[in-house]
């Protein structure tokens, strides 16, 4: 996490009662501040009422409270799984209570022992198969719990209790983003109010309030961010006066291995136009995994060389900054341009040359990781910056990338295909290029959903692959096993994987875990076909090309969004032959069988947003952009675009003469 930028912010250290021991707990789960900590929203809440047994439908979540009246009994079953079972005198009867490895209780649940417990009912053998429990009495109002996410020796109730403290304390303090005027015309509560509900609801309609507060607050700052972004663009003249030659332009599209798609076409056009025009270029070059967004890149970069100017190019990662740099120069070769590579894991003195290169002006690309906006980066006359995968980018970095050099022009590029109505909001500070249409002869990847129960046709299937001498990409949700969790692991699968192809195979592994230099190794072996099958989480998402590789098997899918699994898809069907993808899981197949049906990204991200809102659209919660710890784009459309027309209104009224929030409002969002 980064500590920059929030040198306003109260640290949580100075908390009384928050000693170093506690300090690295909530660091832990990314608390750093006064107000990350007052922010750690509960991610659900239980309803703790009173269940009456006599009414209660099968399957019904119950929730009961009574003394125990018997000794927990303790079984203990093969893979260190235990139950403990007891009986429970509640108000409404007496029942069995079972709960599931909770060994560790057994000492503390002893008889007349007052307990909450949680769980479904069946009626049949009258026994309750516990989710959890607590210890204590249910008051006979309904009692609305919150439950956060915490971390091992950090408990629910110990986060409870500091949330509740630094509202006590820094109630006052903590900022409000939301201006005067809007608070009166809505009749929102304070700031203070508003968390100390949220954290400890009195009722569901309080509660509803205070989040619909809190969700606007957090939607106001962040649209009035984008508008801002706008405004600026809207503002600025480029400093760049240029002339494109047109033919030279055309002769090099001319000598290019295949014909540009219409698409490609289109998007090379309104980019070169926005070129020529005296405006700012801010331009987002959207297309589906594999649509060909490189070479328009190209060609952008290109034409801006031609109008005579350097252009830098930046990737999310080493090993796609390097895969970029070895495409460009390839399809540049024959020009005159000179094209280097800049990352932050090359020596100093490498660096030191390439800086110099851009400082005099020999070199006219660049391509590399953040390292390209760091202070040092000096360019000669730096006339368009590119970012490819562009949702890593939060928009603080958007603005920092702008602010190098002689206003250049920027383009954006993504291949996570997000919905209009999402991107006029998130993207709203730009101007938007869609790429749609595949190149000519590219063959969509097949997809099976298949159960556990198939594992043995799923092997047969990656053996005829490694047979044809293809390769194959293997996905875990995890890296290691984990207490409270029965998901699949990478650890798990290099063992499955070995035993079933490891005497004729070379297996590898990679993770997010791992140190980028060990991982680019493996990435350049699985490249160049020393390695047969890797093994992976979801680092391998985004952008990597290997062509030859032409399956991926993806674990758990259930547990990804469906944006996600395309983009891991898209991983495949890069060659000459016809790729496949399996997609593991026993539940949620409806949803998976999306996958099946198509190939359009557009559409995906269409349905996921319908299922799970935005989160997942974005894979990982990376990206600055999508860090919103209380709203949900997709559930709370309304209030997004209220408080995108409210912080326009709010930025382009100069009666208000609030600067200091003006400025905190620009403060506000944290990139990740
Ligand atoms: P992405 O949009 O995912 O970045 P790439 O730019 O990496 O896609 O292109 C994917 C592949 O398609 C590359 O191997 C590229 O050379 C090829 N390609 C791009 N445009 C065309 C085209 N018009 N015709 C044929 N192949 C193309
Ligand atoms: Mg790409």
């Amino acid at each position: 996490m980064n500590e920059k930028g929030r040198g306003s912010m109260l640290e949580v250290s100075k908390m009384k009662g928050i000693g170093p021991k506690t300090l690295t707990l909530l660091n832990k789960i990314n608390i750093y501040t006064i107000d990350d900590l007052v922010s750690h929203y509960p991610f659900r809440y239980d309803l703790l009422k009173r269940s009456d047994l006599k009414t209660v439908q099968e399957n019904d979540k119950v929730i009961l409270d009574g003394k125990i009246e018997s000794i927990p009994i303790l079984l203990r079953f093969k893979g260190g799984l235990n139950k403990l079972n007891f009986r429970l005198v509640t108000p409404s009867g007496v029942v069995g209570v079972s709960i599931f490895n909770r060994a560790f209780l057994k000492s503390n649940l002893t008889i007349g022992t007052n307990v909450i417990v949680i769980g479904k009912y069946d009626r049949a053998k009258n026994i309750i198969t516990a989710s959890d429990i607590k210890f204590g009495t249910l008051s006979n109002e309904a009692k609305i719990e919150p439950v956060y996410h915490c971390t091992s020796g950090l408990t629910n109730k110990n986060l409870a209790n500091y949330i509740n403290g630094a509202i006590m304390l820094y109630g006052k303090e903590i900022k409000d983003y939301i201006p005067k005027k809007y608070l009166d015309k809505y009749g929102f509560s304070n700031k203070r109010t508003a968390l100390s509900i949220v954290h400890n609801p009195p009722t569901m309609e309080k509660l509803k309030e205070a989040s619909i507060r809190l969700k606007y607050e957090e939607l106001f700052a962040f649209m009035f961010k984008i508008n801002y972004l706008k405004e600026q663009n809207h503002k600025e003249k480029l400093g760049i006066k240029r002339s494109i030659d047109m033919t030279k332009l055309e002769s090099f599209i001319k000598k290019l291995p295949f014909e540009l798609t219409d698409d490609q076409k289109k998007a090379t056009k309104e980019i070169i136009d926005d070129l020529n025009s005296k405006n700012r270029m801010n331009r987002l070059l959207q297309g589906d995994v594999g649509s060909g967004k490189t070479i328009v890149s190209v060609l952008a970069m290109y034409a801006n060389y031609l109008s005579g100017y350097q252009s830098a190019l930046m990737a999310p990662t080493e090993i796609l900054a390097t895969q970029h740099y070895n495409t460009i120069r390839e399809l540049l070769r024959g020009t005159p341009i000179e094209v280097g590579l800049l990352t932050g894991s090359m020596t100093k003195r490498d660096k030191q040359e390439i800086y110099d290169e851009l400082a005099n002006g020999t070199m006219q690309i660049v391509i590399g990781t953040h390292a390209l906006i760091q202070e040092d980066v000096h360019y000669q006359n730096l006339g368009l910056v590119i970012t490819d995968e562009q949702h890593r980018f939060g928009v603080n970095q958007r603005a920092n990338l702008k602010n190098k050099g002689v206003k250049p022009d920027v383009l954006y590029m993504s291949a996570t295909p997000i919905p209009r109505t999402y991107a006029l909001t998130i993207y709203g500070d730009m101007d938007v290029s869609i790429i749609k249409e595949m190149p000519k002869g590219r063959k969509p990847v097949k997809t099976y959903v298949k159960t556990n129960d198939e594992m043995k046709e799923i092997l047969e299937m990656m053996y005829e692959e490694l047979k044809q001498k293809h390769q194959i990409y293997v996905i875990a949700p995890l890296i290691e096993e984990s207490e409270n969790s029965d998901l699949t692991t990478v650890n798990e699968l290099r063992d499955k994987m070995n035993l079933a192809f490891g005497s004729k195979y070379k297996i590898d592994i990679v993770h997010g875990k791992m140190a980028s230099g060990a991982k680019d190794l493996i990435m350049a072996e699985f490249l160049q076909n020393k390695v047969n099958i890797l093994i992976s989480t979801t680092v391998i998402e985004v952008g990597v090309d290997v062509p030859n590789a032409s399956m991926i098997v993806i674990f758990d899918a259930n547990r990804f969004g469906l944006s996600t699994l395309h983009q891991l898809r898209g991983r495949v069907g890069r060659g000459e032959t016809e790729s496949k993808c399996i997609l593991i899981s026993s539940q949620d197949t409806d949803r998976l069988k999306i996958m099946e049906k198509t190939n359009d990204g557009f559409l995906i991200s269409e349905e996921d947003f319908k299922l799970r809102g935005h989160g997942d659209l974005f894979g990982t919660k990376q990206s600055g952009d999508m860090a919103f710890k209380i709203a949900n784009v997709r559930q709370d459309y309304k209030i997004l675009v209220q408080a995108r027309d409210d912080s326009y209104e709010y930025l382009l009224d100069t009666s208000f003469d609030n600067e200091e929030l003006k400025q905190s409002l620009m403060e506000s969002i944290n990139d990740n």
